[in-house]
């Protein structure tokens, strides 16, 4: 489903939210469709095939189904953006910002409906999903706010009758292609950004979350006033995403998502020269000095791994704790563990939902069965209802196992004991990512050096590592991504090029 004319497009099947059971093939992220040819896809498309089944992920629950964008539609939104871009970036950038500052004003009128089908479509908990309809507007707002920014400088010149300056100009089209875990937001953090500074936008979402993390968007754009063609959403999974990437009128992609992905998308983008900003996985570690505030550290501690079941890519996924706190630290976040509930947050006031799907939760399994084999300590938790997996604390964690070496995206906190602040400096340093990181101390100093010396993009002091705000910029090194960062600071540098032009009023002279 794209923006006006493709949106009655016969390939686009509607999404229905009626709950009614049909016969669907579901396909997840990497079960990617045969290569079909357009003929092949059309026939398919009128049996009925080739659609997202979407689903609620704590019930199994059938929501809607979505038409997978094949080539044909991806080659369409491309010819129609690609054209309704050219006006777009000649309109005064203040009107652009009055579209996005409409948007905002659709999306509190529908806040609560969005925020439920988050609940349904990611299983996250409600304050969550409230919280990040919240953050969303957020963002948006301050993308608007990029339209009354300055755009250039004027620069100095050596030549007399030289007006030199440097000014931005858009890129052109923008791929952004987004993962489910907060789909709304991820999605909007970088669709707003790229539209205010006079792009136009392809938008992919994870195969997921394709209502809230897509179709919504259309809707909600369209209610603003986005001028036609501007903006198209590509339903699909990891074939259309590579459809968009390889598109040569796609000029940058935006990806957030898994490290493994990223990295195939950065080899794409890189041999075709294609601007990309990769905003990847996460294995974060908390550092709790032995003058820590021992109950803030929990507490902290235990939000960091368990909000949002630990599928966020800030999540605190190892907690480094020094000998003096170790045996207290894993008493206090146990009990912390034991006591949260689980369950479907769409029907019950629970703390945490399910874990987005099988091969996820199979994943846990794994970690936790090897971890433990190669002598990590289940202190309490690593059992689990179908999706519905118990906050876990595993103690006595190693580097060389994977509960440390890995990303987990799960509600497993793994513990680590460090015999020294330059020991807990050098633990935290053991892993190729680079997101986020905290330190916890009562004295700011000691915990300004040891935060000196992680090798991440965000790090806190005395504070967990699962922060939003679209002021500070978000973005990791190494194997969490390539330098890019999403802020207020610095969305207008990542979403335009600079352009050196110089003006003079007569042509000088020149020898031959
Ligand atoms: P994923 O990489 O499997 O999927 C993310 C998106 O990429 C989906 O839309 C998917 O269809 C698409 N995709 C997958 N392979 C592709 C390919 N080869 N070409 C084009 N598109 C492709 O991610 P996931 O595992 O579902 O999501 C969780 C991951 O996202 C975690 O690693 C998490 O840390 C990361 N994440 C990072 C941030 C951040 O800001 N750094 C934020 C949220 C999530």
């Amino acid at each position: 489903l794209t923006h006006p004319e493709l949106r009655a497009h016969p390939l686009f099947a509607s999404p229905t939210v009626d709950g009614e059971e049909k016969s669907m093939p579901t396909l997840h992220a990497n079960d990617a469709p045969v290569q079909k040819t357009p003929q092949e896809a059309y026939a398919a498309r009128l049996r009925g095939e080739g659609l997202l089944d979407v689903q609620d992920k704590a019930s199994g629950a059938h929501l809607g189904s979505v038409g997978i964008a094949l080539d044909e539609h991806v080659d369409a939104a491309v010819g129609a953006a690609t054209q309704a871009q050219v006006s777009w970036a000649h309109l005064p950038p203040v009107m652009r910002g009055d579209v996005l500052r409409k948007f905002v004003v659709a999306v509190e009128r529908s806040a609560a409906d969005i925020a439920t089908q988050i609940v349904r479509e990611t299983g996250s908990i409600r304050a969550k999903a409230d919280w990040e309809v919240a953050m969303t507007c957020r963002e948006v707002l301050e993308a608007a706010a990029l339209c009354s920014a300055p755009s250039g400088h004027l620069l100095a010149t050596a030549v007399v009758g030289r007006e030199s300056v440097a000014r931005r100009i858009p890129i052109g089209l923008v791929g952004v292609i987004t993962p489910w875990n907060s789909p709304f937001l991820l999605a909007a953090r970088a669709v707003a950004p790229a539209l205010a500074m006079g792009n136009g936008v392809l938008l992919k979402p994870d195969p997921n979350t394709p209502i809230c993390g897509g179709l919504w968007f259309a809707d909600l754009f369209e209610e603003a006033g986005l001028p036609a063609g501007l903006f198209h959403v590509l339903p699909g999974g990891a074939q259309t995403g590579d459809l968009l990437v390889r598109h040569p009128g796609v000029k940058m992609v935006s990806f957030t998502g898994s490290t493994r992905a990223g990295r195939a998308i950065g080899a794409t983008a890189g041999q075709m020269l294609k601007r990309v900003s990769l905003e990847l996985g996460g294995n974060n570690p908390v550092v709790v000095l032995d003058d820590a505030d021992l109950e803030g550290a929990l507490a902290a501690g235990a939000w960091g791994s368990f909000f949002h079941q630990g599928q966020i890519c800030l999540t605190s996924g190892r907690h480094i704790v020094d000998s003096a706190m170790y045996d207290n630290y894993i008493s206090g976040l146990a009990k912390r563990a034991q006591a949260l509930t689980v369950g479907d947050p769409y029907t019950s006031d629970v703390q945490l939902g399910p874990i987005i799907n099988e091969r996820q939760a199979a994943n846990l399994d794994r970690i936790l069965t090897k971890s433990v084999a190669m002598g990590a300590r289940l202190v309490c938790g690593g059992e689990r209802e179908g999706l519905f997996f118990r906050p876990t604390v595993l103690a006595d964690v190693q580097p060389g196992m994977p509960a440390f070496d890995e990303e987990i995206f799960g509600p497993i906190a793994a513990v680590t004991r460090a015999v020294s602040d330059e020991d807990a400096a050098s633990l935290a340093n053991c892993t190729d990512y680079g997101l986020a990181a905290a330190v916890f101390s009562r004295d700011i100093a000691r915990a300004r050096r040891v935060a000196d010396a992680i090798h991440a993009g965000i790090v806190h002091i005395n504070d967990q590592t699962v922060l939003h705000e679209v002021f500070g910029p978000i973005g990791g090194v190494g194997s969490s991504g390539n330098g890019f960062n999403h802020s207020t600071l610095t969305n207008a540098d990542q979403f335009t090029e600079w352009q050196w032009m110089t003006v003079r009023t007569d042509v000088p002279s020149y020898p031959f």
